[in-house]
């Protein structure tokens, strides 16, 4: 039952020395506090869809954050501020606030994890992230052994980046505080495949619900909703980042490769394009490994994989982009006892 490959949406990952579950933001605390006056290296686990473990599993304490419960302060004026637990489900909180009449993370619907994970790697999904939203994170802080309270500036949001994820190992997430609109119209659409897929442009704004029913509705056709009967979906999502590189490497992509133009004059470029264009194809097998038959970034567990078939399977596709195109893939998902080098 200590089995990691139990808690993680891959389906892979060895053994854990030890697994702790906690309820309550105090048992959350006070385990981390434990594991670490004892030395024990700790690993503390969402909703495991963000994370490729290895085979040898993990010698040390792995803590799940099961802590759950949210505290509304509504006033007119300033929308919502929302304190919710780490432990929550992601997708249940963001249809909680729709439900609510709520407005502002529609186009995060259908992301799997928890609250707590989604500050980690500043979540985003057609054309919003979830820094656009969050307002406080309470986190423990290992280093200094004290609860703390991050604004949101302070938070050093980016592309799939925050200082949770960069000072690694150093923060436990406790709650998120999102502020949110009170309002029926969605935040601009800004993602040509919704604005399609909603029959507006670019720039409009939509009803927030049609706004979560499309986007679920696109994430299902990509399997990129969690969904335990169906094998093409045993995955972490999008395995690679889109790369940031600079305008000079942008300019010698052939020119139908997307661009986008970033705030820096760096320019990000499309992964799942890059691999496809250097020969990694949708249905690809590596021993239990496979590339999603849905979605070329999706590394899935067709049933009997390994971590080492991930990983084999990931480093194959690094190699063709890099031998093609010149451009490191790197990996969007966390790696536990396991590197791409
Ligand atoms: C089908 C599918 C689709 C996905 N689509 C998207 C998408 O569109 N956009 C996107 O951004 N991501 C996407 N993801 C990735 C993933 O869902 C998110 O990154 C999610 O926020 C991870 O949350 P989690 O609770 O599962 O974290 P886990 O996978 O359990 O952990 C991920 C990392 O965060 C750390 N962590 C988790 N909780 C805490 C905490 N409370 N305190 C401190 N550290 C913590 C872990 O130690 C680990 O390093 C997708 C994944 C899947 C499987």
């Amino acid at each position: 039952m200590n089995r990691l490959s139990n808690f993680t949406t891959l389906g892979v990952g060895g053994p854990a020395l030890k697994i702790v579950h906690a309820h309550s933001e105090d048992e959350l605390v006070q385990f981390v506090k434990a594991a670490d006056e004892a030395n024990e290296p700790v690993l503390i686990l969402g909703g495991g869809s963000n994370l490729l473990i290895s085979d040898a599993g993990f010698a040390g304490t792995v803590i799940r954050v099961e802590s759950k419960g949210n505290a509304l302060d509504y006033d007119a004026c300033s929308g919502g501020m929302i304190e919710v637990s780490a432990g929550e489900d992601w997708d249940k909180f963001v249809a909680l606030t729709i439900e609510k009449g709520f407005a502002d993370l529609e186009s995060l619907s259908g992301i799997p994890g928890t609250v707590g994970g989604a500050p980690i790697q500043n979540i985003g999904a057609y054309g919003h992230e979830a820094s656009e939203t969050i307002a406080r994170v309470r986190v423990y802080d290992r280093k200094v052994k004290e609860i703390k309270t991050f604004a949101a500036a302070d938070c050093k949001f980016g592309y799939r980046e925050s200082i949770f994820k960069s000072e690694k190992d150093r923060y436990v997430v406790l709650s998120v505080t999102f502020q949110l609109r009170k309002g029926e119209q969605s935040l601009p659409i800004t993602y040509a495949e919704l604005a399609k897929h909603l029959g507006v442009n670019i720039g409009d704004r939509a009803p927030v619900k049609t706004v979560r029913s499309a986007v679920l509705e696109l994430r299902a056709r990509k399997g990129m909703l969690l969904d335990s009967s169906d094998k093409q979906i045993m995955s972490a999502g999008s395995f690679f980042v889109n790369p940031i590189i600079s305008k000079a490497d942008a300019d010698k992509l052939p020119a139908d490769a997307p661009r986008w133009p970033q705030p820096d004059g760096k320019v990000k470029t499309s992964a799942a394009w890059l691999m496809e264009h250097a020969g990694v194809a949708k249905g690809e097998k590596l021993a239990g490994a496979q590339i999603s038959e849905r979605h070329v970034l999706a590394l899935t567990n067709s049933g009997s994989a390994k971590a080492e078939d991930i990983v084999k399977l990931a480093k194959t596709s690094q190699k063709r982009v890099m031998e093609k195109f010149g451009i490191e893939l790197k990996a969007e998902v966390q790696l536990i006892g396991l590197d791409l080098n």
